[in-house]
Formats: C-alpha cells, sequence, structure tokens
C-alpha cells in the first residue's frame, strides 16, 4: 500500500473559467434539512417569506415523521416604519415557541432574501434573545439565503455560526467537520477507534451538551468540501486543518483517514492494518459497478461543491471522463489535494453563467450531465443522460461501505438511457 502522489499533469494549476451570470442553483435554506435531523435538541426558525416556507415544505414535506425542528417567521410585507414591531413579533414568535418546546436547546434564526429580513439585524436579535432565554437556550444566527449561499453553503453558515461558542478545550484530540449520516458517522468511529484514536469529536453532534471543544491541539479533518468558512473559524480558535483528497471511493477514503490518523499520531502500519479489509471489499465493490460507466464523459454543473472530489473518484476509480467541472467556489485550501489527482484535460469552472455553460454542454454532449433539478428535464428532453446533484447530498456517499453505491449512483441514469434509447430510438436521436 502507497500513500497517493498528485498527479504530475494534475489540474492544481490549470486555469479556472470564472463565470458570473444567472445561477440555477437552491438556497442554503435547503441545509436544513439535513442538519435538523442531525441535530437533535436544535430548532432552526427561518426569518423570511412564504417562499422561504413553501420551499422548506416542499423540500422537506415527505421527511418529517415526527415535530419538526424547523419553521418559517413570516417577516413579509413589513415597511421602515414596521422593523421595530417586526423586532418585537420574532421576540413573541421565539418566545412562543420556546414554551411549546421545552427541549429546544439550541435555536438557529435563519436569514433569508426578503429585504425585510436583511433590514432586521439577526446577530443582534440573536443576542438579545440568548441574554432572555440563557443560559438554557444558545440563540445563534446565519444566512441561508439565495443571494449570499448554495444550497450546501447553509451547512457552511450554520457551523461557522457555532465555533466562537464551542468550549475551549487544550486536549488532543481529531474533530471531524461535516454533518453525516449516522451509518457513516457510525464506521468512521469504529475504524478510528480500531486505529486506537481516543478522542474523537464530530461537528455538529447530536446533542449541543455533547459539543466539541476546540484548541490549538484539535486536528481538523473536514468531511464536506463545502465547509471553508467553517475551518475558517476553526483555525481562528487554533484548530489545525488537515488537507485531504476527501473519502470518496476506496482510494478517496483511505487518503482522508490517513490524514486524519497521522495528525493524531497513528502509526502506518496499525493504520493499514484497519482499514485493509474494508478497503479490498470497496475496490472490489466500485470495480463491479465501474464496468457500467467505464470511457463514459461526464460534466458537471456547479451545484453541491462535491463536484471536484467526486470527479476525481470517478476518473481514477470508475474510469469516467469529465469534460468540464463546475463548482460554485473552488476553495483551493480544501479542494486542492483531490484537485492534484484529477489528470489534466476538463475545464474547470467556477461560478455559474448558465446559458452559456448550456450551450457548452450541449456542443460537447457529455454521456451524463450532473446538475440541479431545474436543468434536469430540459436535458432529458435533448436526449442528454442526468443526475441530480441534491441526491448526492442527501444519500449516504462518504466512505469504504459506500463506495460502490456512490458509483452506482452514477451508472443508473445511464443505465436507464440505454434502455429508453432501446425502447424509443427516435426519441434520443436528437
Ligand atoms: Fe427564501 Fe431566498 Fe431561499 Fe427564496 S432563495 S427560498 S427567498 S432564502
Amino acid at each position: 500500500m502507497t500513500e497517493l502522489k498528485p498527479v504530475p499533469t494534475g489540474c492544481s494549476d490549470v486555469p479556472i473559467l470564472k463565470e458570473r451570470g444567472q445561477r440555477e442553483v437552491f438556497c442554503g435554506l435547503t441545509g436544513i434539512i439535513w442538519l435538523h435531523r442531525k441535530m437533535q435538541d436544535a430548532f432552526f426558525l427561518v426569518v423570511g417569506s412564504r417562499t422561504c416556507a413553501h420551499l422548506l415544505q416542499s423540500a422537506a414535506g415527505v421527511m418529517i415523521f415526527a415535530e419538526p425542528r424547523f419553521g418559517t417567521a413570516i417577516m413579509e410585507e413589513k415597511d421602515l416604519a414596521g422593523l421595530a414591531d417586526a423586532q418585537e413579533e420574532l421576540d413573541r414568535e421565539v418566545a412562543r415557541l420556546l414554551a411549546r418546546r421545552p427541549d429546544i436547546r439550541q435555536l438557529f434564526l435563519v436569514g433569508s432574501c426578503p429585504s425585510e429580513v436583511i433590514k432586521l439585524d439577526l446577530s443582534r436579535a440573536a443576542e438579545r434573545l440568548s441574554a432572555v432565554h440563557g443560559p438554557h437556550v444558545q440563540v445563534l444566527n446565519f444566512s441561508g439565503a439565495g443571494i449570499e449561499t448554495t444550497f450546501t453553503g447553509g451547512e457552511d453558515a450554520c457551523l461557522a455560526a457555532m465555533v466562537p461558542g464551542l468550549p475551549a478545550s487544550s486536549e488532543r484530540s481529531l474533530l471531524i467537520a461535516g454533518a453525516l449520516p449516522d451509518v457513516v458517522e457510525g464506521q468512521f468511529r469504529r475504524l478510528f477507534a480500531d486505529m486506537g484514536v481516543e478522542n474523537l469529536q464530530f461537528l455538529p453532534e447530536a446533542r449541543s451538551a455533547d459539543a466539541p471543544g476546540i484548541g490549538s491541539a484539535t486536528q481538523v479533518l473536514a468531511a464536506q468540501p463545502f465547509l471553508g468558512n467553517t475551518i475558517a473559524e476553526l483555525e481562528r480558535r487554533g484548530a489545525r486543518h488537515h488537507a485531504a483528497p476527501f473519502a470518496f471511493g476506496a482510494e478517496g477514503t483511505e487518503a482522508w483517514l490517513w490524514a486524519g490518523a497521522e495528525a493524531v499520531g497513528v502509526s502506518r502500519a496499525r493504520f493499514e492494518q484497519v482499514i485493509a479489509a474494508p478497503k479490498a471489499r470497496a475496490q472490489k465493490a466500485v470495480q463491479s459497478v465501474a464496468e457500467g460507466v467505464q470511457g463514459k464523459s461526464i460534466f458537471f454543473f456547479p451545484d453541491s461543491q462535491l463536484e471536484i472530489p467526486l470527479a476525481r473518484f470517478l476518473s481514477r476509480e470508475c474510469g469516467m471522463i469529465p469534460i468540464e467541472i463546475g463548482a460554485p467556489y473552488i476553495h483551493k485550501g480544501l479542494v486542492g489535494p483531490d484537485l492534484a489527482l484529477i489528470a489534466a484535460g476538463p475545464r474547470l469552472a467556477e461560478g455559474q453563467d448558465v446559458d452559456r455553460q448550456l450551450d457548452r454542454c450541449r456542443a460537447a454532449r457529455p454521456d451524463l450531465t450532473v446538475c440541479g433539478l431545474g436543468l434536469a428535464n430540459p436535458l432529458e428532453a435533448e436526449g442528454l443522460a442526468t443526475k441530480w446533484a441534491i441526491e448526492l447530498v442527501f444519500s449516504p456517499i462518504h466512505g469504504f461501505e459506500q463506495a460502490a453505491d456512490l458509483a452506482e449512483l452514477f451508472a443508473r441514469p445511464l443505465r436507464r438511457r440505454r434502455m429508453i434509447e432501446a425502447v424509443h430510438p427516435a426519441r434520443v436521436a436528437s
């Protein structure tokens, strides 16, 4: 087993096409859907419009199985003269909510786009409400506004808002930043425990009482590539970030786990002993799925910010050929190690000008296009196979045990397209 070496002709220094035009992405409020499931004693109060309430309800509707841990305080149709009223209304809304839900320990006021909301100072409101309802309830704020965030940017804003309030600790620990599905978190806990790592922490934890302690001996591993602000806040608290390829596929998972293990002094021999079996299983499982995608070209529209690590996995472990890798932001401090492993060739694009990108996609006619829901249907109608980027955020895709499932997420739409071609050749001959 050898450590990963950057590809000599990798994408680290490839010029990046920077686009600033119309964007086709969800806003950061979407992150509440997975964050509220993870953080069991938190509540997300969106201060927004009916549109925000509608987005949350329709995006989360199918997932509500108990009393939800999010809601919307509608702040529409208020002029400047009504601002004082709006503050009072917010205070009343929060008091009512906390009286009804004594289980809430962390309350997030989530900002949104309407100008009425932008005029409200939510950070002052959070301070004021913390003073009133503390110490049992901590009130924090972040923005999920579509004008400031893409859909994974909401999680970054939320976690970054939590960092200044985390307890101080001088103990050496490994901190994994980023909300992971429970099944994946459990696997990583077991692997690190088998390596002998005793002080393993997660941000966020399920209960705010278990919030991680931070200090100069905290070694941070980002679980997601969209956490630039969270990592910056952790570094401000003295923690040390270890950049690594993200834990997608067998190779990525090994490199990511090793970055964490090495940071807290695990020996390479112990590490290899622990990961040998799950890594071999992952390699074998990926291989069997990869046959269906080998040699197929892929085009990424900017959406989840997972695009660069996924392109690395799909090109190196599944034999796919990335044509364009678009990402909302390219944060080299986080995705640099993945970029270094992608062989030069694909165009890298940051930001979006959706019409120009659609033109490039149509001209390239990739075998598979990864994009948001709004673009998928029109592209399918033009005979292009698509994959919804949002599924990649809602599915467990990290780690050895999920490596083949991740490859399968890309193999399935190609299979579906082959079946359509077989049944209706005329419909795809455009
Ligand atoms: Fe609300 Fe803005 Fe998101 Fe629309 S884009 S749902 S107005 S935060």
